[in-house]
């Protein structure tokens, strides 16, 4: 049905069997399976001026496509995810390369065979590496903080450097406690690879970018006759929640409601406000064909921003004589100032926190949270597709 600014006058909850709140990967995810697959019809209210959520990305004016909320890298080991989204788009093979800048040499993160030769030379980091492969096997990917726990002179003197060099500034910076202070499911994601594998994503089976953009793979899935997309729209305006019932637009709302908001600002904050980081992005457009030699470098030693996205890099783009950069900064996030709540923290206090704001919506049936805010959970794209494939399945099966 389209995409509508605003919400037009005369706006009738009741012709929709379902509300979707966000139009990022939760949201379009849920309203596509939701109207396809049982002709339900579908209002997406989204409060800012485009789909996608987080994803979207554009052509910015030197014509280069960016991606305005950060650099995104699709990849998944999920077969079920990877077959629903190639329904809307075809990915290029982009195999995403990071490298760390250490005291200005460029190593490939994550740590892996041709780091150790690059840090501590071609005899000590042969030998180093063949002590990594004997304790954990080839083409294992082995976290910082269980590396670390190893009572081997050799392995702590990798662990050491790794540590310090790769990740103590880095985390200070990402998330202002280091690596032993935050969940160590984070640092895990960037495990040590004890291997040739230089892509930041080893193994994983799937991965690129999609062929034309991620906003054209969220038109493509919002493109149905079910299916009406309303920008502009807080759903705070008109979603009530009472103890019982589910009030849309001052009338008890019989339909689904997905929402995929932070669950805190559906509340007011009223228990308190859940905490995220948040990043600052700097775009520089610069006259020149290439900045950096792949798609993200990280600075894990030096300057006061994390890394350096080439956008140009990632796409494939070909933009003759310009290239756009994005450097992040990231920070404390303050709720009702305007900022983006990107990243949640995962620590006990805010998980309990996180509980009791999600027992207030847990008697309301028809009202249902999924997605990286409403679930507080740091998923990756992938991760968000298969929690709403989920519960698009569940709310289904209950038809
Ligand atoms: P979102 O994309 O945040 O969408 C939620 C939408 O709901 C938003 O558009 C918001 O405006 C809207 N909304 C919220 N409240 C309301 C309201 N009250 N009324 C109306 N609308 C509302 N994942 C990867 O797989 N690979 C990557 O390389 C990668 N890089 C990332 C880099 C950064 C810097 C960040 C922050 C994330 C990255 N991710 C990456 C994660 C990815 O962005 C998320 O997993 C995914 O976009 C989350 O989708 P979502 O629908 O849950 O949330
Ligand atoms: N990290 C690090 N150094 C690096 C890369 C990652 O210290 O060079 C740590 C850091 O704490 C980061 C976490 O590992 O927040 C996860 O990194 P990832 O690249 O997955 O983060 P994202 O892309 O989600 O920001």
């Amino acid at each position: 049905m389209g995409t509508v600014s605003g919400l037009s006058e005369g706006f009738n909850p009741s012709m929709f069997d379902v509300i979707v709140v966000g139009a990022g990967y939760a949201g379009a995810v849920c309203a596509r399976r939701l109207a396809e697959s049982c002709s339900m019809r579908v209002a997406v209210l989204e409060r800012r001026d485009h789909i996608a959520g987080n994803a979207y990305d554009y052509i910015d004016d030197a014509g280069v496509l960016v991606h305005k909320y950060g650099p995104h890298i699709y990849h998944t080991f999920d077969e079920r995810v990877h077959q629903f989204l190639t329904r809307f788009t075809e990915f290029t093979n982009y195999q995403h390369k990071v490298l760390a800048n250490i005291h200005g040499t460029l190593m490939p993160v994550p740590f892996n065979h041709r780091s150790l030769v690059l840090a501590f030379g071609e005899e000590k980091g042969e030998r180093l590496y063949q002590k990594l492969v004997k304790t954990f096997g080839e083409n294992k990917k082995v976290p910082i903080l269980e590396l670390r726990s190893k009572n081997d002179p050799e392995l702590a003197e990798v662990a050491d450097y790794v540590y310090e060099n790769v990740f103590l500034h880095y985390t200070m910076k990402q998330w202002g406690k280091t690596p032993d202070q935050i969940d160590p499911a984070v640092m895990g994601r960037v495990p040590v690879f004890v291997g040739d594998d230089d892509r930041y994503f080893p193994q994983a089976p799937y991965q690129g970018m999609p062929a034309q953009s991620y906003t054209a793979l969220f038109e493509r899935m919002l493109d149905h006759d079910l299916i009406t997309v309303y920008t502009g729209v807080d759903a705070r305006d008109l979603i009530d929640l009472t103890d019982k019932s589910v009030m849309v637009c001052g009338q008890p709302y019989l339909g689904e409601i997905i929402y995929t908001g932070a669950l805190d600002e559906l509340f007011d904050l009223d228990l308190g406000a859940l905490p995220y980081r948040t990043l600052d992005m700097q775009f520089e457009t610069l006259d020149q064909d290439q900045f950096q030699p792949v798609g993200t470098v990280n600075y894990t030693v030096s300057e006061d921003f994390t890394r350096i996205t080439e956008f140009k890099n990632m796409t494939g783009q070909v933009v003759p004589g310009k290239t756009t950069i994005m450097r992040e900064y990231s920070h404390e996030y303050v709720p009702g100032s305007g900022q983006t709540p990107y990243y949640v923290i995962n620590e006990p206090k805010n998980i309990e926190l996180y509980k009791r704001y999600r027992e207030r919506v847990s008697g309301l049936l028809n009202f249902h949270v999924v997605g990286r805010l409403a679930e507080y959970r740091y998923y990756d794209m992938d991760g968000v597709v298969a929690s709403a494939l989920d519960l698009s399945d569940e709310i289904l099966n209950q038809r």
